[in-house]
């Protein structure tokens, strides 16, 4: 696809001066949206214009098409967001094999760069509550710490390692906390021990559970075999005190639902197993279930 700028005037990006006065011409090559599944191309034709301001160092400009094309960019901006978003959804792998499929070449780390390049970084301030774990920057290689804002929900900062050194400074650099939910860390209690005395330390709910689960294990651990008669006798009592089954005829529509889809799961088992298969069900099976069987025949 061949594209060119039908404006007379450009604007210089250092002086603001409007030129009509066109100093060169060249083509760009652009990735654009894909049509069909089929990767499409643009080709730019763009232009050069001479600054008209008297004082303006920059004599020469390149004229910019903003919401068409970025500065240096070798995509189109419409291509340049589908892939963002693709990446923000799928991560830097899955997005550039989708994107390949969608006909977007694109490799997995100009992705990851593509959005690092368009992260902002904002100005990180202390929450009141603030919450201390760590987290992976490689699994089970190198493990960093996040910081977030428990009350807003969102991650404020995170720092390279989980030394207690590095999240003190953290807390000495970022006042104003009064609670921190940690993990069981003892470097992070350290931390806020040191450097934010002021404020209440709490587990967080994830790990007073596994406490619990913990002292439990290690409370009941020497009683198993009393445990084990215990459960073997109460699932023996519940299997004895079960009511007989109902005939079909007094069985809800649901019960009679779920023993259908119960006869036809043993169906597909026999089906696997090349037995012979046999009605369990008082129904025959329905239309439904005839048309599954037969799509797994043909496909066993
Ligand atoms: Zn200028």
């Amino acid at each position: 696809m061949q594209l060119r700028a039908r404006r007379s005037i450009s604007t210089c990006p250092a002086c603001g001066t409007a030129s009509r006065r066109v100093h060169s011409h060249y083509q760009r090559k652009l990735a654009d949206l894909p049509w069909e599944g089929l990767p499409v191309v643009i080709l730019l034709q763009a232009r050069k214009f001479f600054c008209a301001g008297d004082s303006c160092r920059r004599k020469i400009f390149t004229e910019l098409l903003p919401g068409t094309v970025a500065r240096y960019a070798r995509r189109s901006c419409r291509s340049s967001e589908a892939l963002h978003w693709l990446t923000l959804a799928l991560g830097g792998r899955a997005g550039a094999r989708l994107a390949r499929r969608l006909g977007f070449p694109a490799y997995r780390s100009t992705l990851l760069r593509s959005l690092r390049h368009r992260m902002q970084p904002t100005a990180v301030t202390a929450p009141r509550v603030l919450g201390i774990d760590d987290w992976a920057w490689r699994k089970a290689h190198r493990y960093g710490t996040i910081l977030c804002d428990l009350e807003a929900g969102k991650v404020v900062d995170l720092l390279p390692d989980r030394e207690a050194a590095t999240v003190a400074a953290w807390l000495q650099d970022h006042p104003g906390k009064e609670i921190v939910s940690r993990d069981r860390a003892s470097a992070y209690a350290e931390a806020t021990r040191r450097a934010a005395p002021q404020a209440v330390q709490i587990a967080d709910r994830w790990h007073l559970m596994r406490n619990m689960s913990e002292a439990l294990r290690t409370a009941l651990e020497p009683h198993h075999r009393v445990l084990k008669q215990a459960a073997q006798g109460s699932i023996q009592g519940f299997i004895a005190s079960a009511p007989p089954p109902l005939p079909s005829s007094t069985l809800s529509a649901k019960q009679q639902n779920r023993q259908r889809r119960y006869s036809l799961y043993e169906e597909m088992k026999a089906l696997a197993r090349n037995e012979p298969i046999r009605y369990r069900s008082t129904t025959r099976p329905q239309s439904a279930h005839r048309a599954a069987m037969d799509t797994c025949r043909r496909l066993s």
